[in-house]
């Protein structure tokens, strides 16, 4: 995803590095579930941690921890290195083009709704209108609503084809001066859908539109270039890129972040205080009021050093072949019906069973050691545009082998034998 929408494919998938090898450096992946190996396929939700960065959040707990920015003992010191160290592996990581531009947050979803509480509370007003598209998380849509009805300003929608992908045409014609937002997915969670994002920025921008893109599912699968995008921010999760729950990320071009309004009032966010009037500190530690996150901004950066060493071309190119040979093996199967079939995918196939809710089927798979979530996943008006209550989803890691797609495989055509 640095300058097409789609994953860059280097080198062969199967030879580009050793899988084997990759899974032992994650411990769970090693466990059964009800007397089966774990083949897990939930990535979307959350994805496993490998021993570096369990180890990096042991290191600090029992080397190093202590509060930051205020110290001057030596733990105090070298805790504020690491904090501020995982911001530069951030920065890096999606080409933000300085550190200050890297806000940290407990979720991509507390990244959305600091954007809409402070940026959206000053630049939103009556009659305005915020673009959003029909592929949404629930993360990146009840921000929106909350934020129009406090305004006075109308919520759109992109609509979806059939395949699940944007109608640009639709999308063109919605835009016009009154539009403030365009706050998409980058990668949908529930369809796998790659947006085409420099397109949808670079037409929200011409109409002087500024751009939030939820990059949660996007940076887990392939590079991302903030800058390449030009997006004016970009919300990302620890927990769904193999680092700790309870961290993540807000991307915010540094013009923009500088103008906008505190999110929380609190320690660390202030310069000075009198009861009469306070100064608020830098950003971007004017967005981040009292005692951090530490040990899991740690376990984030670690978890960065951890995939770019593997590297993000080589995880795509896997992840690539592993979607497409789940394509081939599920279609076998005349019962599974894919929703979502977008050209431009992320490694995430979501599908229905003929005669099956997803819920039972779901409960099957889990006997057979086989995790995948069955649900809506926070994606309901998905559902509700392909009049489904809810799919099967296997979402897919670099960790993940062919091996485990059969073993997802054979564990559908039991579901199928069992209720047909
Ligand atoms: C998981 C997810 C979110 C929410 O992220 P959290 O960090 O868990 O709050 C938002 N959008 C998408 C597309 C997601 O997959």
């Amino acid at each position: 995803m640095t300058t097409t929408s789609q994953p860059t494919i280097t080198g062969q998938a199967t030879n580009a590095f050793d899988v084997e090898r990759i899974r032992r450096d994650f411990p769970i992946l090693s466990r059964e579930v009800h007397g089966k190996p774990l083949v897990y396929l939930d990535n979307a939700a959350t994805t496993q941690k490998p021993q570096c960065v369990i180890d990096a959040l042991t290191t600090y707990y029992s080397e190093y921890n202590a509060n930051i920015h205020r110290g001057v003992h030596a733990l105090s010191v070298a805790a504020t290195e690491a904090y501020e160290g995982a911001r530069l592996k951030i920065q890096r990581f999606i080409n933000a083009g300085r550190p200050e531009e890297i806000v940290y947050v407990r979720s991509a979803t507390e990244a959305i709704n600091l954007v809409a509480q402070t940026w959206g509370v000053e630049n939103i007003a009556a009659g305005d209108e915020i673009i959003i598209t029909g592929m949404e998380h629930h993360s990146n849509i009840v921000p929106w609503q909350m934020l129009c009805a406090k305004q006075g300003a109308r919520l759109r929608v992109v609509p979806l084809n059939d395949n699940g992908e944007l109608e640009l045409d639709e999308y063109e014609r919605m835009l016009s001066p009154k539009v403030k937002l365009v706050a998409a997915a980058h990668v949908s969670n529930a369809l796998g859908t790659v947006n085409p994002v420099e397109r949808l920025v670079e037409l929200a921008h011409a109409q002087g539109a500024v751009v939030l893109l939820d990059g949660a599912q996007a940076v887990p699968h392939a590079a991302v270039d903030v800058q390449a995008i030009g997006c004016d921010f970009y919300a990302l999760s620890s927990h769904k890129v193999f680092g700790p729950t309870g961290v993540g990320a807000l991307y915010a071009k540094y013009d923009l972040l500088t103008k906008m309004p505190p999110y929380q009032g609190g320690g660390d966010m202030i310069a000075s205080v009198t009861f009469e009037n306070t100064i608020y500190n830098d950003v971007p530690h004017k967005f981040e009021a009292g005692t951090p996150n530490i040990a899991d901004a740690i376990g984030f950066g670690a978890a960065i050093d951890y995939v770019t060493a593997v590297g993000m071309d080589a995880i795509a190119a896997h992840e690539r072949d592993l979607l497409e040979y789940a394509t081939e093996v599920l279609s076998s199967i005349p019962e599974v019906r894919f929703i979502g079939t977008a050209k431009a995918r992320a490694a995430v196939v979501s599908f229905v069973i003929e005669g099956v809710h997803p819920h039972d089927a779901g409960t099957i798979l889990d006997l057979q050691g086989v995790a995948v979530r069955a649900g809506h996943h926070c994606a309901q008006p998905v559902m509700l545009r392909f009049k489904v209550p809810a799919t099967v989803r296997a979402s897919m890691a670099f960790y993940n082998t062919r091996s485990e797609i059969d073993a997802l495989a054979t564990a559908v055509r039991c579901v199928v034998e069992k209720f047909n």
